[in-house]
């Protein structure tokens, strides 16, 4: 069974705002303290050493191996090796953990990566892996009350995508609910974890802080 953990801000070691568990290097925190918070995070795991990508709101999924691990720039990362635990960085955007059979992926969805297919691309290329019987994991991201964008990115993209539309006149955009009709129109089973990073205080969020750490999703098969 694939094993799945989201982190929160608690923990890990702290410096200035980064305040706890950042696990990200490009955010401006003391990359040593970076890196001790990635050790802490391996050591939990008592697997192998975590992937993690250089995430760039794109629409590229990457199969990865104990052999293929460095350098690997995509928004999703997938694999069929056992224990090798597989980590997305967020502080809004959606982690999205997907268990499969004969494989998982860890994905980075932020509103660009929905709306370029980052989940569909992720899927199909498991499946074309041999991969069946998929279920899906969002984890903590910012919630439909607190995405807001201005008019005219609203109306574009709920043009578009209607799944992202929201109530009322803040036109704020529900990337929740676009990804699990997405996923569904894949045929992947979806639970969500009910957490507003934004809300949170015990979680990292970009729209909240502007400079801030970022927390991790993170899966094994
Ligand atoms: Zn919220």
């Amino acid at each position: 069974m694939p094993q799945t953990l989201f982190t929160a801000r608690s923990g890990g070691v702290s410096s200035r705002e980064f305040t706890s568990f950042n696990l990200a290097l490009h955010v401006g925190d003391l990359a040593a303290h970076v890196m001790t918070n990635r050790d802490l995070l391996a050591s939990a795991l008592s697997q192998r050493q975590p992937i993690y990508m250089n995430q760039v709101h794109g629409n590229l999924a990457i199969e990865v191996s104990s052999a293929n691990s460095k350098a690997i720039t995509a928004d999703a990362i997938f694999t069929s090796e056992v224990g090798l635990p597989l980590v997305v960085l967020s502080a809004d955007c959606l982690p999205i953990l997907i268990s499969a059979k004969g494989a998982v992926a860890a994905i980075h969805a932020g509103r660009e990566g929905l709306i370029n297919g980052v989940i569909s691309n992720c899927i199909q290329a498991m499946r074309a892996i041999g991969a069946i019987d998929f279920e899906a994991q969002i984890g903590p991201a910012i919630c439909a009350n607190c995405y807001e964008v201005d008019m005219q990115m609203y109306l574009e993209l709920t043009d578009r995508f209607p799944n992202l539309a929201t109530e009322g006149s803040r036109h704020a955009l529900n990337l929740r609910a676009e990804a699990l009709a997405q996923l569904k129109e894949l045929g992947v089973k979806v639970s969500i974890i009910d957490i507003c990073t934004a809300e949170s205080e015990n979680h990292f969020s970009y729209r909240r802080d502007g400079k801030t750490g970022r927390g991790a999703g993170v899966i094994a098969l």
